[in-house]
């Protein structure tokens, strides 16, 4: 099969590339790893745990025989393990002392079927960090350029926020917001006390209609994926709209082993693995991008080695899998707020996640105030959810035990802290010298520790923690005792950066390849460095930049048509 351009994974950033593609009249050919996603038949939305055949849990046996055994947290449950989403064939591997969490879906759309849908912008804080601390790099541009690009995102992508004008989360172009939850109100007045911002979110859930979406009826199912399409997922936008335009051939359980390059060393297609037949077969095209997730996408160019690039395709600087950058995450602080004890359950759960944050506050004047440079955000949930998760923190049994349940359900509070890990030589992957995954392609070995900044981080959260509960009156009954495992977040970055000098970066400020002018890439991966701000929504955004880009580059004739 010839196309005119390749795009390998069809989530967040593979999905928006393929629509603008086949939108600017495009033949585009689609690969993913798995089969394709059917709200119908894959969530199991509506429906309480009693109506489930393993209460939610799923069916304890459904890992059994497969090479990676480890189920996945929140998205992979009895609601939405559908049929085959995610990814259990292909195994990786950590080296001693590294204990990385890879959840993947291999379903079309990808984690962007589950995400929470923060979406903040990055602003010069982000791109300019390494100028303001000394640390790192800079990002190859900045917020005049990148901000209309956020806009065009916010925009088809539908965001709910409001303007809050602070440096470290520039404002954007929103929606209505989700409405504060009594919690919130509590924990607002409280943050306010001790200096901490308490605002709502950049939330990518429809709070009224939007793009052909209906507007958000708030079941709070989100993590298990929507049945109705009221936030951005690739399921209900891109792909529909790319098939719409009839120029997206889409194969599915497709695992794309490698790019393949013709004798100049240019990226000529990709050889995937059939999942079905298991049969190696090769597709050629004049561009390919790569979107397969951020490590997933080193991890194939890694394995495109050939006489031209005998350590992975594009990798002349060497670069290429270094640079792992990932969110420490943790809970610094949970317990109850006693003023809410007894009251009446109220719909709290109407986002399943994030309704407000709190955007970094540190550092902001100058960047070394704190024993750490940079800074972190911190999510706070609580109040009447799906599940009361703090039954283990209350005693007692019987009636006694079940009464105590209902009263501290509306008053429970937790928090999640999302800080930055900075690049660091031993944080990296490459391909594991001895290991094979059942389809006989290298796996992919990860490298990471957390480092002291990051730590420093987690410990300063704890304090701001014990200092909120007293603001608020709350009792603190604990913290975590470590932060999670790294991978957990979700919102790796780095391994595929993007620069100027092609001595120290992959790809150039476009996301092309330096080294080869074909090949595009349309993931976090080339983000050089974590920020306190999550990635999806930026994705979304540098992928329509590229792909402007790339079609004038067809326009201009640097890449010829097929
Ligand atoms: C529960 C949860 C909560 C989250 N919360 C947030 C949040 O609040 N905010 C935020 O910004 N982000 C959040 N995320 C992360 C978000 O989902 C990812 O940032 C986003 O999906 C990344 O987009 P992507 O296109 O790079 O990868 P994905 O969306 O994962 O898509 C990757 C695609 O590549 C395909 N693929 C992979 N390997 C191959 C291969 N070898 N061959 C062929 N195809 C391949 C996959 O099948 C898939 O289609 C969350 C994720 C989850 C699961
Ligand atoms: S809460 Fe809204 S966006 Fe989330 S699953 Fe329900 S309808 Fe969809």
């Amino acid at each position: 099969m010839t196309a005119k351009t390749f795009d390998v994974g069809t989530g967040a950033g593979g999905g928006t590339a393929m629509k603008i593609l086949c939108e600017a009249g495009l033949q585009v050919c689609a690969v993913n790893s798995g089969p394709r996603t059917d709200p119908d038949k894959d969530y199991r939305q509506h429906r309480q745990v009693y109506d489930l055949k393993f209460r939610g849990y799923g069916n304890p046996l459904r890992l059994q025989g497969k090479a990676h055994q480890e189920p996945y947290s929140v998205e992979e449950s009895e609601y939405s393990e559908g049929r085959d989403l995610f990814e259990h064939d292909v195994a990786y591997s950590n080296s001693p002392g590294t204990d990385w969490y890879w959840k993947r879906c291999k379903a079309t759309g990808g984690k962007a079927n589950f995400w929470g849908r923060s979406s903040a912008r990055f602003g010069d804080i982000d791109f300019k960090a390494a100028e303001l601390d000394g640390f790192g790099e800079n990002w190859p541009v900045d917020y005049e350029e990148i901000s209309p690009w956020f806009s065009k995102a916010e925009r088809y992508m539908g965001v709910a926020s409001t303007v809050q004008k602070r440096p470290s989360n520039p404002d954007g172009e929103y929606l209505p917001p989700l409405p504060f939850r009594c919690i919130d109100c509590i924990i607002q007045k409280g943050a306010e006390k001790i200096g901490v911002p308490y605002l709502p979110d950049r939330c990518a859930q429809l709070t009224v209609a939007h793009n052909g979406r209906p507007a958000c009826h708030y079941c709070g199912n989100c993590s298990r994926g929507c049945d109705v399409g009221s936030f951005f997922s690739p399921t209900w936008f891109t792909i529909p709209q790319a098939e719409a335009t009839k120029n997206l051939t889409l194969l599915t359980n497709a695992l794309v082993r490698a790019v393949l390059v013709d004798e100049k060393g240019n990226a000529r297609g990709v050889a995937y693995v059939d999942r079905t037949s298991r049969r190696e077969i090769e597709v050629y095209a004049k561009v390919v991008v790569l979107a397969a997730s951020c490590v997933e996408t080193a991890h194939i160019m890694l394995n495109s080695k050939s006489r031209h690039w005998p350590a992975g395709i594009a990798n002349s600087s060497g670069e290429l899998g270094k640079n792992l950058c990932d969110h420490l995450y943790g809970n610094p602080g949970y317990g109850c707020l006693p003023q809410l004890l007894g009251q009446p359950p109220t719909p709290d759960n109407i986002a399943d996640s994030t309704i407000a944050w709190m955007p970094r506050w540190q550092n902001l004047k100058n960047p070394r105030e704190e024993k750490f440079i940079r800074g972190y955000s911190v999510y706070m949930g609580g109040g009447c959810g799906g599940f009361p998760g703090y039954y283990g923190q209350i005693d007692g049994f019987g009636s006694k035990f079940k009464r105590d349940i209902k009263r501290y359900y509306p008053a429970t509070i937790g928090a999640l802290i999302q800080a930055p890990s900075l690049p660091s030589p031993t944080n990296y992957v490459d391909i594991d010298p001895e290991k094979k995954d059942t389809f006989g392609i290298p796996q992919l070995r990860f490298h990471f520790r957390w480092g002291d900044n990051e730590l420093l981080m987690w410990e300063h959260s704890k304090q701001v923690m014990i200092d909120l509960f007293k603001s608020m009156g709350a009792e603190l009954w604990g913290a975590d005792a470590e932060p999670t495992r790294p991978g957990t977040s979700l919102h790796e970055t780095g391994v595929c950066r993007f620069g100027n000098d092609p001595k120290k970066f992959v790809t150039n400020k476009w996301a092309q390849g330096h080294d080869v002018s074909n090949l595009y890439i349309c993931d976090a991966s080339i983000f050089p460095s974590c920020t306190d701000k999550t990635t999806t929504m930026p994705i979304v955004a540098f992928t329509m930049r590229t792909c402007d880009y790339m079609l004038d580059n067809f326009k201009r004739g640097v890449h010829a048509r097929a």
